[in-house]
C-alpha cells in the first residue's frame, strides 16, 4: 500500500493548504519523507512547524507524525542512509538527523494510563486519535509534505484570534499531564491575544497543585521558553493572577521592571548586541527581598540571587550571571562619571555591565516618577559606552616584573601586578608600561622602608 492510500483511509479531512518553505521543502525532509514512504508508511509534519509555518515565522525544530512503528520507521530511515537515534522508542519517538536539522519522529499514539507526569502510550494506525492526545488546537494541525492541511479542531481559527485552547476538556486534559499548565501559558506568551481564555485559565488555577510533582528542570525550561516570547509581562501577570508563579516561583511577584526590560530589549534601543534574553528578563522578575526597589542590602542581594538561581537548576554559568546582575545593578546610577563607566567594562566586560544597567534602567523606570527624556538619555549612553567599549590590556605582565629583577618569582609578583592594575584603572588605563614598571618600582621601595 503506497503511502498516499493509507492516508486517505484515515479519518482526517483535508482543510486547507499552506505553501511550503524553508527547512519544509529542504531536500534532506523529502529523503526522509520518502523513507517513511518506501516502508509503506505515511509521514506529516505537525506541531510547531505547521503552527509556524501558517504564521510564516521562521521554521526550526520539525516535528513529524507517522504511522509506522517506531523501529519500522528507524529501519526506513536506516535504509535510506539516513542517521537515526532511538531518542524515545518507548514513547514512539526517532529523530532523524541529516544536514538540514534534526527531524523528531513519533508514531501514532494513544496515552492508555497517565499520572499527571508519565503516560503509558499505545500505538495507533488513526490520526484523529493521535490529534485528540495533543494539547492545544493549533498543536494538532498535521501537514503533507505538498503543504495540504489536516485541521480537525480548527486549530487554524483559535491560531489567527489568538486563542489557546485546550483539545477536549481541559480540566481533564490538565490532569493527565501537569506540565500543560506551564505549556498553556508559554503559548499564550507566544501566539495568544488578551485576555487569555478564562476557561482554560481557570482550570489551570485548580488545578495549580499538580506543578508540585513537575521537576524544577522542566518548569525552568518551560519559564525560559515564555521568557523568550517577544513581550512576556502580560502572561507572566496572568500566571500571578492565576496563581501559578506563587505557587512554583513566589519570588516571582510582579512584573512592572519586566514590561519595562521587555520594551528596552526587543523595542526601544536599535543595538544589535541587546535581544531578549530570558535569564535578563528572569532578573527583571527577581525580587529578592519581596521587593528589590525596597532592598538595598547588596551582600543579600547577590545571596538570594545564587539560592534562586541554584533552586532553579541554572548552569553555574548561568548562575553567576544571573548573580551578578542582580547585586551590579543597584550600584548602577545614570549619572556615572565616564571613567567609572570604563572602569565597571573593564572590570565586568561588556555583556555583563550592559545586563547590570537594564536591569537598573528597567527598576528605575517601573517606579514613578517617570524617567525624563534626558534621563533615558543619560541611561542610554551608558548602552552605547558599552557599544562603544574596546577592551583594553594590562600593558604589563608578570615575566616584566621578573626581568627587572623587582621580585622573584612566586606570588609577590602576583600581588604586585595586581597593584598596578588598581593604580593602572583609577587612571583611567592610561599609565604606560614605563610609568607602571616605575610604580612597581616605587612599591617596592616604599615596601623595604616600612620593613626597617
Ligand atoms: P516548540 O517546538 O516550538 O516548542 P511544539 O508545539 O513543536 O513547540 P513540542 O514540545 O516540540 O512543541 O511538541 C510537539 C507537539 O507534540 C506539540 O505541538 C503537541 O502537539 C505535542 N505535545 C508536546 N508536548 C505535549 C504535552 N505535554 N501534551 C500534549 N501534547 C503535547
Ligand atoms: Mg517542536
Amino acid at each position: 500500500m503506497t503511502g498516499g492510500n493509507k492516508a486517505a483511509m484515515t479519518a482526517l479531512e483535508v482543510t486547507g493548504r499552506l505553501r511550503p518553505y524553508g527547512i519544509m521543502v529542504a531536500d534532506d525532509t523529502a529523503r526522509v519523507f520518502d523513507a517513511i514512504a518506501q516502508q509503506g508508511g505515511c509521514a506529516r509534519f505537525v506541531g510547531g512547524v505547521v503552527r509556524d509555518a501558517l504564521l510564516k515565522r521562521d521554521l526550526v525544530d520539525v516535528d513529524i507524525a507517522c504511522d509506522l512503528a517506531p523501529e519500522e520507521t528507524q529501519a526506513a530511515l536506516e535504509k535510506a542512509g539516513i542517521r537515526v537515534i532511538p531518542t524515545g522508542l518507548k514513547h514512539g519517538t526517532v529523530t532523524a538527523i541529516t544536514d538540514a536539522g534534526a527531524y523528531e519522529i513519533t508514531t501514532l499514539r494513544v496515552d492508555v494510563l497517565t499520572d499527571g507526569r508519565h503516560a503509558e502510550v499505545a500505538f495507533t494506525d488513526s490520526w484523529l486519535e493521535d490529534a485528540k492526545r495533543r494539547d492545544f488546537t493549533f498543536n494538532a494541525i498535521y501537514c503533507d509534505l505538498d503543504g495540504t492541511i489536516y485541521d480537525p479542531f480548527d486549530g487554524e481559527t483559535d491560531l489567527r484570534d489568538g486563542r489557546v485552547r485546550f483539545i477536549g476538556v481541559a480540566e481533564n486534559r490538565i490532569a493527565e499531564d501537569f506540565l500543560r499548565i506551564l505549556r498553556f501559558f508559554r503559548f499564550q506568551a507566544w501566539f495568544g491575544r488578551p485576555p487569555i481564555d478564562p476557561v482554560g485559565a481557570e482550570a489551570c488555577r485548580k488545578a495549580v497543585n499538580g506543578l508540585h510533582d513537575i521537576s524544577v528542570e522542566r518548569i525552568r525550561d518551560e519559564m525560559f521558553k515564555l521568557l523568550r516570547s517577544r513581550s512576556p509581562a502580560g502572561t507572566i501577570n496572568d500566571m500571578i493572577g492565576f496563581g501559578i508563579l506563587p505557587a512554583i516561583l513566589p519570588k516571582l511577584i510582579h512584573t512592572d521592571c519586566l514590561r519595562i526590560m521587555q520594551w528596552l530589549d526587543s523595542t526601544a534601543l536599535a543595538d544589535p548586541a541587546i535581544q531578549p534574553d530570558p535569564l535578563r528578563r528572569l532578573a527583571a522578575l527577581f525580587a529578592p527581598g519581596g521587593d528589590r526597589r525596597n532592598s538595598d542590602d547588596d551582600e543579600d542581594n547577590l545571596a538570594a540571587a545564587e539560592r534562586f538561581a541554584r533552586d532553579l537548576r541554572l548552569s553555574n554559568e548561568e548562575t553567576d550571571r544571573f548573580a551578578e546582575m542582580v547585586a551590579h545593578a543597584p550600584l548602577i546610577d545614570p549619572k556615572l562619571r565616564p571613567e567609572i563607566v570604563r572602569r565597571d567594562l573593564y572590570r565586568m566586560g561588556a555583556p555583563a555591565f550592559r545586563d547590570a544597567v537594564l536591569l537598573a534602567w528597567s527598576a528605575r523606570a517601573a517606579v514613578p516618577p517617570r524617567c525624563t527624556r534626558a534621563e533615558n538619555d543619560e541611561w542610554k549612553a551608558l548602552i552605547e559606552a558599552a557599544a562603544n567599549w574596546q577592551p583594553v590590556k594590562l600593558p604589563i605582565q608578570g615575566r616584566d616584573i621578573l626581568k627587572a629583577g623587582l621580585a622573584p618569582a612566586g606570588p609577590r609578583v602576583g600581588a604586585l601586578l595586581r597593584q598596578a592594575e588598581e593604580y593602572w584603572i583609577d587612571r583611567d588605563f592610561q599609565p604606560g608600561r614605563d610609568e607602571l614598571m616605575d610604580y612597581i618600582a616605587r612599591q617596592i621601595t616604599a615596601g623595604d622602608e616600612e620593613k626597617e
